[in-house]
């Protein structure tokens, strides 16, 4: 099988939105008016951003989904995708898993295929995703103010304590594996919530590398402050309904793991009742961690409102 045959068996699929598809030099496709375009570009490494035993399904659904996920936190609508492929060997069964995964979510969320580029070499998947939201509505970093309610939605650490046991570093229960792996290999990634918040959010971000360190960029861009109240984020592991998890371990997973592809996000108090019928909308629970506060920092609380000594770190590659 050449490298056309590929695209062509795997990839190419009859255009739906675009005006010409896979096939030419360049994607054509003209983005709908009175919009802004949200594009994002994401890769997957073999051995840093996943494990070389993944299931290809599995693997497709992940690399789509953590592209999705940046539009989600932008508010913006996924329309179209570019994937860029570099390949050891043309294995027609690790091919056909992959663009089954890919695929299925890429369908689900109405995000077409339009283009990209293989070539042989370590397996590396790139895309790109662009989406699009009415002009000056796509939600930034940059909007938290001082006084506003901090929410994430779904569930948090679940990923890191599937890849805490993956690494032989802890011991789950088999169900408790299984689904807490299911999180970290399949993240969902929070497109309809984000949607339903624009207008509402004053500042959103995915979490990816974990809570502190992307709650941080919001922070930043903002110029805020924020605390979290340790109570409300204690059971945010889905995990932690079925499996009596150490307090530390628990504190460790919710706030630094990454791969989790939930939002975090702020509002104004006023909205409240705004983020819940957002949240019912989406079928997408959400929960109040904290608030934005005036002066700099992220602070801790415990149960008594005291502030707890914390040296937490979100994942870095660099670091
Ligand atoms: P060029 O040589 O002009 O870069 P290619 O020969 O690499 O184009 O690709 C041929 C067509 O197949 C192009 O339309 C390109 O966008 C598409 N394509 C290549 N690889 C992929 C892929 N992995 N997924 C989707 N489309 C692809
Ligand atoms: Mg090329």
């Amino acid at each position: 099988m050449g490298e056309f045959d590929l695209i062509e068996r795997f990839f190419k699929r009859p255009a739906r939105q675009a005006d010409v598809g896979i096939g030419d030099d360049c994607a054509i496709w003209a983005p709908r008016p009175g919009h802004q375009l949200a594009i994002s570009a994401d890769m997957l490494v073999e051995g840093r951003h996943f494990l070389s035993t993944v299931d290809p399904f599995r693997l497709g659904h992940k690399a789509l989904a953590v592209n999705l996920s940046d539009l989600a936190a932008c508010g913006a609508t996924p329309r179209v995708f570019l994937l860029s492929l570099a390949l050891p060997r043309a294995d027609e069964t690790w091919l056909a898993g992959f663009s089954q995964g890919l695929f299925q979510l890429a369908d689900a969320h109405g995000c077409e295929l339009i283009g990209g580029d293989t070539t042989q070499g370590p397996l590396n998947i790139a895309i790109t995703v662009m989406g699009d939201a009415p002009s000056s509505q796509a939600v930034l970093r940059s909007g938290a103010q001082s006084g506003d309610d901090l929410y994430v939605s779904g569930h948090l650490g679940d990923a890191r304590l599937a890849l805490e046991a993956f690494r032989g570093h802890i011991s789950l229960p088999q169900p408790v594996f299984d689904a807490a792996r299911q999180r970290m290999e399949t993240p969902s990634p929070r497109v309809a919530l984000g949607q339903s918040l624009r207008g509402i959010a004053t500042a959103m971000a995915d979490i990816s590398d974990g809570l502190l360190g992307d709650l941080g960029h919001i922070l930043k861009a903002s110029h805020v402050g924020a605390e979290i109240h340790l109570t409300s984020t204690a059971t945010l592991m889905a995990a932690s309904a079925h499996w009596n998890c150490p307090a530390d371990l628990a504190t460790t997973c919710v706030l630094t793991g990454g791969d989790d592809y939930e939002l975090v996000f702020t509002a104004a108090s006023a909205a409240r009742a705004s983020v819940l019928a957002a949240s019912a909308a989406s079928g997408t629970r959400v929960t109040r961690i904290g608030r934005i506060t005036h002066t700099p920092g992220l602070v801790l609380r415990d149960e008594h409102g005291l502030a707890v000594e914390h040296h937490l770190r979100s994942f870095d590659h660099f670091a």
